[in-house]
């Protein structure tokens, strides 16, 4: 019988005896491995030397630039990693959330692990497909963790998103949509590509949905914004920006936040718009569920959002669940050979 250490530290899991961290928020310099799990600038960091899929180090290098050394995984193809006291095989599996999100699965002499990283169990139209695997111990995300957050189906929003940019163009004011430049931008794109609207997008969303392109997604006929030329096209824009404070300044527009946030229903005021539109690219709270049951691990940690209400949930349902939160650190028994 083995027994495998996980640490929580500062939002990323440590597993010492294999000098592995899964998705450090700090800068792990020293010797220990980092698994990136995708792009999101909440996973990322400089680290010295790091496990990722191939479009996730592109985005990496777009986003955050800087050297690295770079262990770089086709997704289902094992490798080998043996500079910690316990050797390890780690594959990369679709995670479903983002381009190149990857969840990890590790196997040592004495058990599994699958660690999710942000996942969506549905079928995305800018991402690969989920591959969940049955595991020993699963380390998942539950940003969504309440029974209140169910997605209606992507379809059904995307036409909401489509009227709503109609009926504001038919009025001659401008449909703004804000969403992050990563991920949910390039969903819009590749949803709203049916409904022949004139698409502007913010330069961080071109940058990024160009390494989509290199890594062969396509998208509708899309340009890039111009303050002076905006009337009469439909713009996606990230929030937080200069562009979209001096579009609210400029009047005439009609604004929209694209999350899954949008289930709240405070959620139009917190971002002060005029509409909200729950399209997420995180797994709502049955695909959470549906996660627990596909893996059906002997335990499971959360992490991340409604992580001791889901832990809750699952202990519920018969498993082993508790949530990670920090510091914390748990020794767990590994089916030894
Ligand atoms: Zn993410």
């Amino acid at each position: 019988m083995s027994a495998l250490t996980i640490q929580f530290h500062r939002g990323g899991v440590h597993l010492p005896q294999l000098g592995l961290w899964l998705d450090p928020h700090h800068r792990v310099a020293g010797p220990e491995l980092a698994f990136v799990s995708h792009a999101h600038s909440d996973h990322t960091g400089a680290h010295r030397e790091v496990i990722l899929s191939a479009p996730t180090a592109h985005l990496m290098m777009a986003r955050i630039g800087g050297q690295r050394v770079e262990n770089i995984l086709p997704f289902g193809e094992p490798r080998e990693f043996a500079g910690g006291k316990i050797p390890f095989r780690l594959t990369l599996l679709p995670a479903g959330h983002i381009l190149g999100s990857a969840m990890a699965f590790i196997e040592t002499g004495g058990g599994t692990l699958l660690y999710t990283g942000d996942f969506k169990l549905r079928p995305g139209l800018a991402a690969e497909i989920c591959e969940p695997r049955r595991a020993d111990l699963l380390i998942m995300e539950t940003t969504f963790g309440r029974p209140a957050y169910e997605f209606p189906p992507a379809e059904a929003v995307l036409r909401e998103i489509v009227k709503f940019c109609r009926s504001a163009l038919e009025q001659d004011e401008t449909p703004v949509l804000f969403s992050y430049s990563l991920g949910k931008s390039q969903e819009l794109l590749a949803g709203l590509g049916d409904a022949g609207l004139p698409l502007a997008v913010h330069e961080s969303v071109e940058t990024m949905t160009k390494i989509y392109e290199y890594f062969g997604r396509r998208f509708p006929k899309y340009e890039r914004h111009d303050p002076a030329a905006v009337r009469g096209k439909v713009l996606i824009c990230p929030p937080n920006t200069n562009a979209a404070a001096a579009l609210r300044k400029q009047g005439n527009i009609r604004t929209a936040v694209v999350t899954g946030w949008a289930l709240d229903r405070g959620c139009r005021f917190r971002y002060q718009v005029e509409a909200a539109f729950p399209l997420s690219d995180h797994a709502g709270f049955s695909d959470l569920i549906e996660m627990v049951k596909r893996v059906a691990p002997r335990k499971v940690f959360t992490l991340h959002g409604f992580a001791a209400d889901f832990a809750q949930s699952v202990r519920e349902l018969g498993f082993d669940a508790q949530a990670l939160s920090e510091p914390e650190q748990f020794v767990l028994p590994f089916a030894g050979k």
